[in-house]
């Protein structure tokens, strides 16, 4: 058994939808294949959701019928002829209840985003599998609702796979079809209702499966030749790493290389199983490949840039500064409201922290005040991580107008600055 994962730009219209087909079907053993939400689906359900949750229901179905309409301008051009398979239809209705009949006040945001945003994936799925099936390719279409059981940390579920597992194993064990097509980024709490994992999922659902089911490999197919350097849409003369350890790509991933979702390497390692990066518009380029023990390290510098930060400056009023003892009260603030620290550095009278960009800003602050700090906070800033710096090059990175903060160790450089810098 092999696990394939497939991301949005695979799918993203008809052609891509053929072309994955091809690849699926070019395989000659069983495969469990892990499907993203269609192009920008997600992005898009994610504004549905926005104008659903400030109660301008008009505004989310007008959203929701363009989202419809580029669905069905994919099944029509598979099919040669206007066509929508009843599953879609049903799902269609499914969002159209959701908006028209519910108060948004009733719940959490978090609860309605994965409510909502999980249908990206159930469509993208759905269609595929229907399709294969029409062109007489064996497969099962699984929703991964009633096999992936997560905690329900809404909108950033972790999967237990030990319960998954079992759930899991029974569906595939028990069909025999050679395709196997469940959801990327979904999953369900055990009273069944529905989650997501958190942005860019996907990836990290593929290794769950690939580890319950002891695959041979799990292979992200993507629209880049593999694992890159850096960024080619940003730094020039990114080069191909044909190798890495599963520590090297843990690191790569949490400086927020956007190869790979973090979480996705340890089910992975903790099974020794290969994790390959290959490019979908030619599958027969080498592309990347995780594992274990690698023949040569890498030897480039490798560039990371983490958009959409916040450099958040932390100071107690009173300057009684035994910073240790003050830890726990500001990450325990953080933690409470899901905040992602990328970057911490202390002095006698401050604590700096670089944190992803988060809708509760303006609370977090509040908080601190009312704690007895006063709290600078910097939006618009965007976080470069070098591993393995050329000392010649960390100069001009360091000393740039933009920066506000750096941070050195041997191997790593990492710089704080205003967001859209020339790399
Ligand atoms: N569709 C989700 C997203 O765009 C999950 C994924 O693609 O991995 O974030
Ligand atoms: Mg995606």
């Amino acid at each position: 058994m092999k696990v394939y994962k497939f991301g949005g730009a695979s799918v993203k219209d008809a052609d891509g939808v053929r072309n994955v087909v091809d690849i699926i079907n070019s395989i000659d053993e069983r495969v469990f294949v892990i499907i993203s939400a269609m192009g920008k689906t997600t992005n898009a359900l994610e504004g549905v959701l926005e104008s659903f949750y400030n109660d301008q229901k008009e505004e989310a179905l007008a959203k929701l019928q363009t989202i419809m309409d580029n669905h069905n301008k994919i099944l029509a051009n598979l099919y040669g002829y206007p066509y929508i398979p009843k599953k879609i239809l049903f799902f269609y209705q499914e969002l159209e209840n959701i908006i028209t009949v519910h108060d948004p006040s009733n719940r959490r945001y978090e609860m309605w985003y994965d409510l909502i945003v999980s249908y990206g994936e159930l469509l993208s799925t759905a269609i595929i599998s229907d399709y294969m099936k029409s062109r007489e390719i064996s497969n099962r279409w699984i929703d991964m609702r009633t096999c992936f059981v997560t905690n329900n940390r809404y909108k950033d579920a972790n999967i237990d796979i030990q319960t998954s597992s079992k759930r899991l194993l029974k569906i595939v064990n028990s069909s025999s079809e050679p395709v196997l097509i469940g959801q990327g980024f979904i999953g369900a709490t055990l009273d069944g209702v529905t989650t997501t994992i958190g942005r860019e999922g996907s990836d990290y659902s593929a290794a769950v499966a690939g580890a319950i089911l002891n695959a041979a490999s799990v292979s992200i197919w993507k629209d880049v030749d593999g694992i890159l350097n850096g960024d080619p849409k940003i730094f020039k003369d990114a080069q191909l790493i044909p190798e890495l350890t599963y520590v090297d790509a843990i690191e790569l991933a949490y400086s927020g290389a956007q190869i790979i979702h973090p979480k996705t390497m340890k089910p992975l390692q903790n099974k020794n199983i290969p994790l390959y990066v290959k490019c979908f518009l030619d599958k027969n380029k080498p592309g990347s490949v995780i594992k274990k023990d690698i023949e040569k390290p890498i030897d480039v510098p490798i560039y990371i840039l983490k958009h959409k930060q916040i450099l958040m400056t932390i100071a107690p009023k009173d300057l009684s500064f035994v910073l240790e003892e003050k830890f726990a009260d500001i990450f325990t603030t953080l933690q409470k409201h899901h905040v992602k620290t990328n970057l911490i550095q202390s002095s006698a009278v401050n604590l700096s922290l670089c944190i992803d960009y988060t809708r509760y800003l303006d609370e977090i602050e509040k908080e601190f005040e009312a704690a007895g700090y006063s709290v600078i906070s910097r939006p618009n800033m965007e976080l470069l991580t070098i591993r393995g710096f050329i000392e010649e090059q960390a100069e001009q990175f360091e000393t740039a107008e933009e920066v506000y903060l750096t941070q050195r160790t041997k191997q790593i450089l990492r710089v704080v600055r205003t967001a859209g810098q020339k790399a």
